[in-house]
Protein backbone atom coordinates (compact mmCIF):
# COMPACT_ATOMS: atom_id res chain seq x y z
CA UNK A 1 0.00 0.00 0.00
CA UNK A 2 1.55 3.32 -1.22
CA UNK A 3 -1.70 5.33 -0.26
CA UNK A 4 -1.77 7.66 3.13
CA UNK A 5 -4.80 6.92 5.28
CA UNK A 6 -7.14 9.70 5.39
CA UNK A 7 -9.14 8.73 8.88
CA UNK A 8 -12.58 10.47 10.57
CA UNK A 9 -12.06 8.59 13.98
CA UNK A 10 -9.62 10.99 15.72
CA UNK A 11 -11.13 14.31 13.61
CA UNK A 12 -14.99 12.96 15.04
CA UNK A 13 -13.87 12.17 18.18
CA UNK A 14 -12.31 16.04 18.19
CA UNK A 15 -15.87 16.97 16.85
CA UNK A 16 -17.83 15.81 19.12
CA UNK A 17 -15.77 16.86 22.33
CA UNK A 18 -16.09 20.52 21.09
CA UNK A 19 -20.10 19.69 20.66
CA UNK A 20 -20.11 18.45 24.16
CA UNK A 21 -18.73 21.24 25.73
CA UNK A 22 -20.86 23.79 23.83
CA UNK A 23 -23.81 21.72 24.83
CA UNK A 24 -22.47 21.61 28.36
CA UNK A 25 -21.95 25.35 28.51
CA UNK A 26 -26.13 26.05 26.73
CA UNK A 27 -26.99 23.65 29.67
CA UNK A 28 -24.98 26.22 32.02
CA UNK A 29 -26.39 29.47 30.81
CA UNK A 30 -29.52 28.92 29.26
CA UNK A 31 -30.88 25.69 30.97
CA UNK A 32 -31.31 24.22 27.38
CA UNK A 33 -30.05 20.88 26.67
CA UNK A 34 -30.07 20.35 22.73
CA UNK A 35 -32.48 17.11 21.94
CA UNK A 36 -32.23 15.67 19.15
CA UNK A 37 -35.20 13.58 17.82
CA UNK A 38 -34.69 10.83 15.45
CA UNK A 39 -37.43 9.64 13.53
CA UNK A 40 -37.66 5.54 12.24
CA UNK A 41 -40.00 4.30 9.59
CA UNK A 42 -39.88 0.15 9.38
CA UNK A 43 -37.81 -2.41 10.60
CA UNK A 44 -34.50 -2.33 8.25
CA UNK A 45 -32.11 -3.50 10.85
CA UNK A 46 -29.59 -2.03 9.22
CA UNK A 47 -31.54 1.83 10.08
CA UNK A 48 -32.13 0.91 13.20
CA UNK A 49 -28.58 0.11 14.21
CA UNK A 50 -27.67 3.86 12.14
CA UNK A 51 -30.46 5.21 14.56
CA UNK A 52 -29.10 3.38 17.78
CA UNK A 53 -25.56 4.24 16.92
CA UNK A 54 -26.66 8.26 16.49
CA UNK A 55 -28.55 7.87 20.03
CA UNK A 56 -25.68 6.81 21.77
CA UNK A 57 -23.55 9.37 20.15
CA UNK A 58 -25.86 12.21 21.08
CA UNK A 59 -25.91 10.82 24.94
CA UNK A 60 -22.20 10.50 25.37
CA UNK A 61 -22.10 14.52 23.58
CA UNK A 62 -24.69 15.42 26.05
CA UNK A 63 -27.61 15.79 23.72
CA UNK A 64 -30.71 14.22 24.84
CA UNK A 65 -32.55 11.99 21.95
CA UNK A 66 -36.49 11.74 21.04
CA UNK A 67 -36.93 8.54 19.53
CA UNK A 68 -40.19 7.97 17.34
CA UNK A 69 -40.15 4.66 15.55
CA UNK A 70 -43.48 4.18 12.98
CA UNK A 71 -44.70 0.93 11.94
CA UNK A 72 -43.40 -0.13 7.90
CA UNK A 73 -47.05 0.45 6.86
CA UNK A 74 -46.86 4.17 7.86
CA UNK A 75 -48.23 6.78 4.61
CA UNK A 76 -46.58 9.71 3.75
CA UNK A 77 -49.53 11.57 5.78
CA UNK A 78 -48.98 10.10 8.87
CA UNK A 79 -45.33 10.53 8.73
CA UNK A 80 -45.53 14.26 7.96
CA UNK A 81 -47.75 14.63 10.71
CA UNK A 82 -45.22 13.71 12.84
CA UNK A 83 -42.35 14.95 11.69
CA UNK A 84 -44.96 18.34 11.90
CA UNK A 85 -45.29 17.64 15.52
CA UNK A 86 -41.37 17.79 15.84
CA UNK A 87 -41.06 20.78 14.21
CA UNK A 88 -43.19 22.82 16.25
CA UNK A 89 -42.07 21.24 19.20
CA UNK A 90 -39.70 23.97 21.21
CA UNK A 91 -38.13 21.40 23.00
CA UNK A 92 -37.05 19.46 20.11
CA UNK A 93 -33.93 20.93 18.26
CA UNK A 94 -32.98 19.00 15.37
CA UNK A 95 -35.25 16.60 13.49
CA UNK A 96 -33.30 13.32 11.95
CA UNK A 97 -35.22 11.19 9.49
CA UNK A 98 -33.42 8.11 9.34
CA UNK A 99 -32.89 7.07 5.03
CA UNK A 100 -34.41 5.64 3.34
CA UNK A 101 -38.11 5.41 4.06
CA UNK A 102 -40.31 2.40 2.65
CA UNK A 103 -41.35 2.68 -0.79
CA UNK A 104 -44.90 3.65 -0.61
CA UNK A 105 -43.62 7.11 1.26
CA UNK A 106 -43.27 10.04 -0.61
CA UNK A 107 -39.35 10.64 0.66
CA UNK A 108 -39.28 14.23 -0.21
CA UNK A 109 -42.60 15.45 1.14
CA UNK A 110 -41.59 13.70 4.48
CA UNK A 111 -37.74 15.89 4.52
CA UNK A 112 -40.11 19.17 3.77
CA UNK A 113 -41.86 18.80 6.89
CA UNK A 114 -39.03 19.18 8.72
CA UNK A 115 -39.04 22.86 10.17
CA UNK A 116 -35.34 24.33 8.11
CA UNK A 117 -34.12 25.71 11.68
CA UNK A 118 -33.93 21.85 12.94
CA UNK A 119 -32.71 20.39 9.55
CA UNK A 120 -29.64 19.27 11.29
CA UNK A 121 -28.97 16.25 8.94
CA UNK A 122 -29.34 19.32 6.23
CA UNK A 123 -32.18 17.19 3.60
CA UNK A 124 -34.64 19.46 2.98
CA UNK A 125 -34.88 21.92 -0.02
CA UNK A 126 -33.99 25.20 1.87
CA UNK A 127 -30.52 23.22 2.84
CA UNK A 128 -29.85 22.36 -0.34
CA UNK A 129 -29.86 25.61 -1.96
CA UNK A 130 -28.13 27.30 1.17
CA UNK A 131 -25.33 24.54 0.08
CA UNK A 132 -25.64 25.73 -3.31
CA UNK A 133 -25.62 29.46 -3.21
CA UNK A 134 -22.20 28.93 -0.53
CA UNK A 135 -24.91 30.25 2.23
CA UNK A 136 -25.06 29.76 5.77
CA UNK A 137 -27.16 27.07 7.11
CA UNK A 138 -27.20 23.52 7.70
CA UNK A 139 -24.92 21.06 5.68
CA UNK A 140 -25.91 17.37 4.38
CA UNK A 141 -24.10 15.21 7.03
CA UNK A 142 -21.88 12.79 5.24
CA UNK A 143 -20.94 15.70 2.53
CA UNK A 144 -19.80 18.10 5.38
CA UNK A 145 -18.34 15.08 7.01
CA UNK A 146 -16.27 15.24 3.69
CA UNK A 147 -15.27 18.35 3.38
CA UNK A 148 -13.92 18.51 6.74
CA UNK A 149 -12.12 15.92 6.24
CA UNK A 150 -10.68 17.07 2.76
CA UNK A 151 -9.70 20.38 4.80
CA UNK A 152 -8.35 18.55 8.00
CA UNK A 153 -5.73 16.36 5.42
CA UNK A 154 -5.18 19.71 3.97
CA UNK A 155 -6.20 18.24 0.20
CA UNK A 156 -5.34 21.22 -2.20
CA UNK A 157 -9.74 21.85 -3.64
CA UNK A 158 -9.39 25.02 -5.60
CA UNK A 159 -8.64 24.50 -9.38
CA UNK A 160 -8.94 20.19 -8.65
CA UNK A 161 -10.85 18.24 -10.58
CA UNK A 162 -13.63 16.35 -8.79
CA UNK A 163 -15.31 13.05 -9.91
CA UNK A 164 -18.49 12.59 -7.29
CA UNK A 165 -19.73 9.35 -8.82
CA UNK A 166 -24.04 9.11 -7.14
CA UNK A 167 -26.04 11.84 -7.71
CA UNK A 168 -28.33 11.26 -4.89
CA UNK A 169 -30.11 14.56 -3.22
CA UNK A 170 -28.40 13.67 0.33
CA UNK A 171 -25.05 12.89 -0.59
CA UNK A 172 -23.73 13.20 -4.67
CA UNK A 173 -25.08 16.15 -5.21
CA UNK A 174 -24.63 18.28 -2.31
CA UNK A 175 -21.18 16.74 -1.90
CA UNK A 176 -20.36 18.00 -5.46
CA UNK A 177 -22.37 21.27 -4.59
CA UNK A 178 -19.89 21.74 -1.55
CA UNK A 179 -16.46 21.23 -3.82
CA UNK A 180 -17.71 23.48 -6.12
CA UNK A 181 -17.89 26.31 -3.44
CA UNK A 182 -14.76 25.51 -2.94
CA UNK A 183 -13.76 26.03 -6.15
CA UNK A 184 -12.85 22.79 -7.25
CA UNK A 185 -14.27 21.59 -10.94
CA UNK A 186 -16.74 18.92 -10.63
CA UNK A 187 -18.33 16.17 -12.62
CA UNK A 188 -20.82 14.02 -11.55
CA UNK A 189 -21.32 10.79 -13.30
CA UNK A 190 -24.04 8.52 -12.52
CA UNK A 191 -26.08 5.29 -13.52
CA UNK A 192 -26.09 6.47 -17.01
CA UNK A 193 -22.83 7.74 -17.60
CA UNK A 194 -20.94 6.47 -20.52
CA UNK A 195 -17.43 5.75 -20.07
CA UNK A 196 -17.03 5.74 -16.07
CA UNK A 197 -13.29 4.47 -15.84
CA UNK A 198 -12.04 6.74 -18.18
CA UNK A 199 -13.63 10.04 -16.39
CA UNK A 200 -12.58 9.11 -12.91
CA UNK A 201 -9.14 8.81 -14.27
CA UNK A 202 -8.84 12.83 -14.66
CA UNK A 203 -9.70 12.96 -11.15
CA UNK A 204 -7.49 14.61 -8.43
CA UNK A 205 -10.35 13.75 -6.15
CA UNK A 206 -12.84 10.84 -6.28
CA UNK A 207 -16.06 10.65 -4.25
CA UNK A 208 -17.81 7.34 -4.76
CA UNK A 209 -21.25 7.03 -3.31
CA UNK A 210 -22.70 4.57 -5.32
CA UNK A 211 -24.09 1.81 -2.77
CA UNK A 212 -22.22 -0.85 -4.43
CA UNK A 213 -19.22 -2.90 -2.81
CA UNK A 214 -15.60 -2.68 -4.32
CA UNK A 215 -17.31 -1.05 -7.22
CA UNK A 216 -14.51 1.70 -7.87
CA UNK A 217 -11.39 -0.03 -9.24
CA UNK A 218 -7.93 0.43 -9.06
CA UNK A 219 -7.09 1.08 -12.43
CA UNK A 220 -9.49 3.81 -12.69
CA UNK A 221 -7.41 5.87 -10.64
CA UNK A 222 -4.82 8.58 -11.33
CA UNK A 223 -1.72 7.92 -9.43
CA UNK A 224 -1.78 10.18 -6.77
CA UNK A 225 -5.53 10.67 -6.32
CA UNK A 226 -7.42 11.33 -3.46
CA UNK A 227 -9.75 8.81 -3.01
CA UNK A 228 -12.84 9.43 -0.77
CA UNK A 229 -15.34 6.21 -0.32
CA UNK A 230 -19.24 7.22 1.25
CA UNK A 231 -20.05 3.77 0.78
CA UNK A 232 -21.07 1.61 3.69
CA UNK A 233 -22.64 -1.81 2.25
CA UNK A 234 -22.93 -4.78 4.01
CA UNK A 235 -20.01 -6.60 5.80
CA UNK A 236 -18.22 -2.90 6.22
CA UNK A 237 -17.67 -3.13 2.82
CA UNK A 238 -17.01 0.51 0.83
CA UNK A 239 -17.81 0.89 -2.84
CA UNK A 240 -14.01 1.56 -3.60
CA UNK A 241 -11.50 -1.61 -4.12
CA UNK A 242 -9.78 -0.93 -1.11
CA UNK A 243 -6.67 -3.36 -1.50
CA UNK A 244 -5.97 -1.84 -5.15
CA UNK A 245 -7.05 1.97 -4.77
CA UNK A 246 -4.82 1.62 -2.27
CA UNK A 247 -1.47 0.76 -4.52
CA UNK A 248 -2.84 3.83 -6.46
CA UNK A 249 -3.98 7.02 -4.31
CA UNK A 250 -2.38 8.99 -2.52
CA UNK A 251 -4.89 9.59 0.15
CA UNK A 252 -7.70 7.10 0.28
CA UNK A 253 -10.38 6.81 3.32
CA UNK A 254 -10.62 3.45 4.98
CA UNK A 255 -14.13 1.60 5.21
CA UNK A 256 -15.43 1.41 8.14
CA UNK A 257 -13.42 4.69 10.35
CA UNK A 258 -13.43 7.13 7.78
CA UNK A 259 -16.46 8.92 6.63
CA UNK A 260 -18.97 7.52 8.67
CA UNK A 261 -17.69 8.76 12.02
CA UNK A 262 -17.59 12.30 10.21
CA UNK A 263 -21.36 12.38 9.65
CA UNK A 264 -22.22 11.41 12.43
CA UNK A 265 -19.83 14.06 14.54
CA UNK A 266 -21.46 16.54 11.91
CA UNK A 267 -25.12 15.68 13.03
CA UNK A 268 -23.76 16.49 16.59
CA UNK A 269 -22.61 19.92 15.62
CA UNK A 270 -25.08 20.79 13.78
CA UNK A 271 -27.62 19.50 16.75
CA UNK A 272 -25.91 21.80 18.81
CA UNK A 273 -25.87 24.93 16.45
CA UNK A 274 -29.64 24.28 16.15
CA UNK A 275 -29.90 24.71 19.74
CA UNK A 276 -27.50 27.70 20.51
CA UNK A 277 -29.50 29.17 17.49
CA UNK A 278 -33.33 28.34 18.70
CA UNK A 279 -31.96 29.34 22.33
CA UNK A 280 -31.41 32.88 21.07
P1 LIG B 1 -28.46 6.09 -3.57
O1 LIG B 1 -29.51 7.06 -3.21
O2 LIG B 1 -28.81 4.67 -3.87
O3 LIG B 1 -27.65 6.69 -4.82
C1 LIG B 1 -26.68 5.94 -5.48
C2 LIG B 1 -26.16 6.72 -6.65
O4 LIG B 1 -25.21 5.90 -7.32
C3 LIG B 1 -27.22 7.11 -7.68
O5 LIG B 1 -27.08 8.45 -8.04
C4 LIG B 1 -26.96 6.16 -8.85
O6 LIG B 1 -27.21 6.72 -10.11
C5 LIG B 1 -25.47 5.92 -8.71
N1 LIG B 1 -25.11 4.65 -9.35
C6 LIG B 1 -25.72 3.46 -9.21
N2 LIG B 1 -25.15 2.54 -10.02
C7 LIG B 1 -24.16 3.19 -10.67
C8 LIG B 1 -23.23 2.79 -11.66
N3 LIG B 1 -23.19 1.53 -12.14
N4 LIG B 1 -22.35 3.71 -12.12
C9 LIG B 1 -22.38 5.00 -11.65
N5 LIG B 1 -23.26 5.42 -10.73
C10 LIG B 1 -24.13 4.53 -10.26
O7 LIG B 1 -27.35 5.99 -2.44
P2 LIG B 1 -26.84 7.09 -1.36
O8 LIG B 1 -27.86 7.25 -0.31
O9 LIG B 1 -26.31 8.28 -2.05
O10 LIG B 1 -25.63 6.26 -0.73
C11 LIG B 1 -24.50 5.89 -1.48
C12 LIG B 1 -23.58 5.05 -0.60
O11 LIG B 1 -23.18 5.84 0.52
C13 LIG B 1 -24.22 3.81 0.02
O12 LIG B 1 -23.23 2.79 0.12
C14 LIG B 1 -24.63 4.25 1.40
O13 LIG B 1 -24.69 3.18 2.34
C15 LIG B 1 -23.50 5.18 1.73
N6 LIG B 1 -23.84 6.18 2.74
C16 LIG B 1 -22.96 6.32 3.76
C17 LIG B 1 -23.18 7.26 4.73
C18 LIG B 1 -22.18 7.38 5.83
O14 LIG B 1 -22.48 7.97 6.85
N7 LIG B 1 -20.98 6.89 5.63
C19 LIG B 1 -24.31 8.07 4.69
C20 LIG B 1 -25.19 7.95 3.62
C21 LIG B 1 -24.94 6.98 2.66
P3 LIG B 1 -28.69 7.14 -10.63
O15 LIG B 1 -28.98 8.46 -9.98
O16 LIG B 1 -28.54 7.24 -12.09
O17 LIG B 1 -29.61 6.04 -10.18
Amino acid sequence: MTAELMTGTDLAAEIVAQSAARAKALQEKAGVQPCLATVLVGDDPASATYVRMKQNRSKKAGIASRSVVLPAETTTGELVAEIHKLSSDPAVHGILLQHPVPAQIDERAAFEAIDPAKDVDGVTMRSFAAMAFGDPGFRSATPGGIMRLLEAYDVPITGAHAVVIGRSPILGKPVGMLLLASNATVTYTHSRTLGLPEIVRTADIVVAAVGKPNFVRGDWLKPGAVVVDAGYNEGNIGDVHFEDAAQVARLITPVPGGVGPMTIALLLEQAVDAAEAQAG
